[in-house]
């Protein structure tokens, strides 16, 4: 007779501790740990390798964890359907217990093939929440309180004992690589997976680095720092986000903090909720992903994709010394501040008036930290389609004299304009030809001239805008819907509501 198991599905859920499925699982008999490595994810046009990279390392970290407790993780290859079917051929499959994942539109569907699968096997699958993202939810009424209930419940303790399997299925060992490299040569400046480095960060991000940041989030000369650069751990739950909440209201309960701090630390609390906020929109309208909020801008942009325009953007290239080296310095490092990512979505968008897929495909390969809900509907808000925000435009030299004064960060990413005086770091084409000569830097030939005119090119988006909001016939009615399903009602209470966003006086200019 074959054993009996119950599989736990490890996907973005990389941790034992707060983690309701194996909790269960292991209360009812004997646990196969499962991490399924999946080709075709990797594949996609929106993963990378430094996300498998962390992956992988959260993978060691998670399989040593379970080895304490009597059953290592089992690692598999292809696809779920192809490895349950496996495992199949070796136990009886008692159960399967996974996390919800709110994911891209590839993980959905195979989610549905894997819930086809179980009916058609009589394999009951068992799905936990595992943030304050809600499934079928119909409007965000009520919503901010489930998220406050969610965060204040005791967190599930992990299982104090694994029974250890006595029959193993055929395993693989995880690849070295998996997904497109950015970078022929991997900076070593990308951060590390594993619970280990999540608790690290929070640890001095609640004791030191919180307390500067509400006035270092802005600059990504300060934010590296003051930012809890915990995205990653969240994005691939090498820590929950009720643990990080729980931790950060025990600190402002109990902690003496002056009164700075604790603004800096409710703060924080606040971007947690955006976490889970922004993923509950991708949660409920999958098609974010690749169409726009708001109907009625389909068709806005497409037609005129400048493809030079978008790899001299990607490649940070374009001429504009701060949108360059925010680009450099995310392919390095796989991080980059909140406003530098808006600022670099809004430059594709307004100034390149480019169409946000290839940029926001391009930007989650970058990022670390990829998470589909947040992203995308980031991506959205920050080119404009949402409809139900204003559109900020970002003006980058304005930007650059602002969160980089002197030009270190500039400097730091773009080498080639390391002599360039600070008068001119922030518009190196003003420099007269003779000081271009002097400080070796030739504006034309080491580095770019401006690609646009950027003042005249937010002219040219202004209008568009302004444009079919005044005369699409539909715009205002799917604004209203669109914020009716997901805006937030802790906002729409203080501000005014939506249909004022047909009014251009809303578009803003950073
Ligand atoms: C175009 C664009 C794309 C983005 N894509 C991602 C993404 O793929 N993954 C991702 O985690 N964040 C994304 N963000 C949000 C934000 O920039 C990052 O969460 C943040 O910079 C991560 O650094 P941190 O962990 O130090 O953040 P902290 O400021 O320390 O915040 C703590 C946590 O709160 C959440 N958070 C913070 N800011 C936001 C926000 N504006 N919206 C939603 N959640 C937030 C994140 O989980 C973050 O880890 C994106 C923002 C923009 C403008």
């Amino acid at each position: 007779m074959k054993p009996s198991v119950h599989i736990v599905w490890f996907k973005r859920d990389l941790r034992v501790h707060d983690h309701a499925p194996l909790c269960v699982a292991a209360s009812r008999g004997a646990v196969l740990p499962l991490y399924v490595i999946e080709p075709d994810y990797w594949a996609l046009a929106d993963t990378s390798a430094r996300q498998w990279q962390f992956v992988r390392q959260s993978l060691h970290e998670l399989n040593t964890a379970l080895v304490r407790l009597g059953q290592g993780l089992i690692k598999m290859q292809g696809t779920v359907i192809e490895v349950l079917a496996t495992l199949q051929q070796h136990y009886t499959i008692a159960g399967l217990y996974s996390h919800q994942e709110s994911g891209n539109q590839w993980t959905f569907a195979r989610d549905q093939q894997v819930g086809q699968w179980c009916q058609q096997h009589a394999v009951v699958w068992q799905e936990y929440q595992p943030y304050g993202a809600v499934r079928r939810l119909r409007d965000r009424e009520g919503w901010a309180g489930q998220w406050e209930r969610f965060m204040r419940q005791e967190r599930v303790l992990a299982p104090t004992r694994l029974a250890q399997l006595k029959i193993l299925p055929p395993q693989q060992r995880l690849p070295d690589q998996l997904g497109s490299v950015l970078e022929a040569n991997e900076s070593g400046l990308l951060q590390s997976g594993g619970r280990r480095a999540a608790l690290s960060l929070l640890g001095s991000f609640l004791r030191e680095r919180g307390r500067s940041y509400s006035y270092g989030m802005s600059s990504p000369l300060s934010a590296a720092q003051s930012c809890s650069r915990l995205s990653p751990h969240l994005a691939y739950g090498t820590v929950s986000v009720r643990e990080v909440t729980q931790k950060l209201r025990n600190m402002l309960e109990y902690a003496e903090l002056d009164k700075p701090w604790k603004r800096s630390l409710r703060s924080f609390d606040a971007r947690l909720h955006w976490h889970c906020h922004f993923i509950q929109k991708l949660e409920t309208d999958i098609r974010f992903e690749r169409e726009p909020m708001i109907p009625a801008l389909q068709g806005l942009r497409e037609a005129r994709f400048n493809q030079a325009h978008f790899e001299a953007w990607q490649s940070g290239t374009t001429g504009f010394p701060f949108i360059d080296a925010c680009m450099r310095s995310l392919r390095q490092t796989g991080w980059l501040n909140f406003r530098m990512r808006a600022m670099l979505v809004a430059f594709a968008a307004y100034q390149l008036w480019l169409h946000w897929q290839k940029p926001a495909w391009h930007l989650a390969q970058c990022f670390t930290d990829y998470e589909p809900g947040i992203h995308y509907c980031q991506i959205q808000m920050q080119s404009g389609t949402s409809g139900i925000n204003a559109l900020r435009m970002y003006n980058p030299v304005k930007q650059s004299q602002d969160q980089d004064a002197q030009g270190i960060f500039i400097r730091r990413w773009l080498p080639e304009l390391a002599r360039v005086p600070t008068e001119f770091i922030h518009e190196p084409w003003g420099m007269p030809w003779s000081l271009q000569q002097e400080v070796g830097c030739i504006i034309g030939t080491h580095y770019p001239t401006p690609i646009v005119d950027h003042m005249q090119a937010v002219r040219y988006a202004r209008a568009q805008f302004s444009e079919l909001r005044k005369h699409h016939p539909d715009f205002r009615a799917q604004a209203q819907a669109l914020n009716e399903k997901h805006g937030s009602r802790k906002r729409r209470t203080r501000r005014r509501p939506v249909a004022s966003t047909s009014n251009t006086q809303q578009m803003e200019l950073f």
